[in-house]
């Protein structure tokens, strides 16, 4: 199908990449927390910031590594305390990506960065599930939850945290790994994961951001993951590289977040076009939005522009992104006859 598109003009894809429906599947809800919201919900909570300003706050943006960027993060979530907070939290998300064509969300949160808190699982859970609610009635985006387990702490948090959410069972579709990855491998989270599989959850985790491929074969061999996210250290792995691409395991590749915690400081180096050439399901997200400057259409711009990729790379990206995401046949069948009416569209002589 792609090879169809070769023709279609450079100068066309900027309009095309904005236009096209395209699923995001890499986006921890809390990294969309923009800093005039902290602000607004800091003052709405009186919760106390340790930056004077909006502009003292974004200045602090400068990250060397994911470490320091996940200080901040934790910062900006503590004023996250009410089940409105995380409603309008995720409202604002959902209305800029409706605005990006982004027509599947599936969104990451990280229950114990607000249980720790004191912030009951209750609140957090049915603020976010009604966002995504509303977004399906009034923005034709169709949203779902995945809940993250913080890799830094114990598997045994993890299990309890699980646990905890299970009143809530049919707000959330599956389960995930994050925060600080090195020298916190897949396999410290099996059992939870078994768990999980169990009970009819989908499986995801973060391998291969900053740790070794063996991070990446870890989740797939230990975890059984469905999909995982980044992942881009494969490219040091012939083996691996081929394995996910028989397997078309999809990748959520997220470049600005990649370029801001300097693993590939420059976009020139990113290794996007190599996995997608390589025959890999990779797609396209945005991680932590606020933080790493531009949701998923931002990152399909400074991509495409740092990269010769052309037409093809743009519909294969979009058609990654619906296939991998774990809506309703279907839906991903609707989307994909979308997806291909704009591309073909866009190919039609006389098109510009
Ligand atoms: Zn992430």
């Amino acid at each position: 199908m792609a090879e169809a598109f070769a023709a279609i003009p450079c100068a066309q894809l900027p309009a095309l990449l904005a236009a096209m429906p395209k699923a995001e599947l890499h986006m921890h809800i809390e990294g969309s927390l923009e800093p005039e919201m902290i602000f607004a919900l800091a003052q709405r909570n009186s919760v106390t910031l340790p930056y004077p300003s909006v502009e003292a706050l974004r200045a602090a943006y400068a990250f060397t590594d994911l470490q320091s960027f996940l200080d901040i993060y934790y910062a900006g979530a503590s004023v996250l305390l009410t089940e409105q907070d995380f409603y309008d939290m995720a409202w604002a998300y959902l209305q800029r990506a409706a605005a990006d064509h982004v027509v599947r969300a599936e969104l990451f949160f990280d229950p114990q960065t607000h249980t720790a808190r004191g912030v009951p699982m209750q609140t957090v859970i049915l603020g976010l599930s009604r966002a995504c609610r509303d977004a399906q009635a009034q923005l034709g985006v169709s949203a779902a939850l995945i809940l993250c387990f913080l890799r830094h702490l114990s598997e045994d948090e993890a299990l309890q945290t699980l646990q905890d959410a299970l009143p809530w069972r049919d707000h959330f579709i599956g389960v995930g790994l994050d925060s600080s990855e090195v020298g916190h491998p897949p396999e410290k989270f099996q059992r939870v994961f078994a768990r999980a599989r169990d009970m009819g959850l989908h499986v995801v985790a973060h391998a291969g951001e900053e740790a070794p491929p063996e991070y990446i074969r870890q989740a797939l061999d230990l975890l059984k993951v469905q999909r995982i996210d980044h992942g881009v250290q494969a490219v040091r792995d012939k083996g691996l590289m081929q394995r996910l691409a028989r397997e078309r395991m999809p990748l959520t590749v997220c470049p600005l977040s990649n370029q801001k915690l300097q693993v590939f400081p420059d976009l020139r180096d990113h290794p996007l076009k190599a996995l997608l050439d390589a025959g890999l399901c990779a797609t396209v997200n945005s991680d932590d939005p606020a933080y790493f400057g531009g949701y998923v259409n931002d990152n399909l711009r400074a991509m495409f522009a740092a990269s010769n990729m052309d037409a093809r790379h743009a519909w294969q990206l979009a058609a990654n992104s619906i296939d991998a995401s774990f809506a309703p046949p279907a839906d991903k069948a609707a989307w994909r006859a979308q997806l291909d009416e704009c591309f073909t569209e866009a190919a039609a002589p006389g098109a510009a």
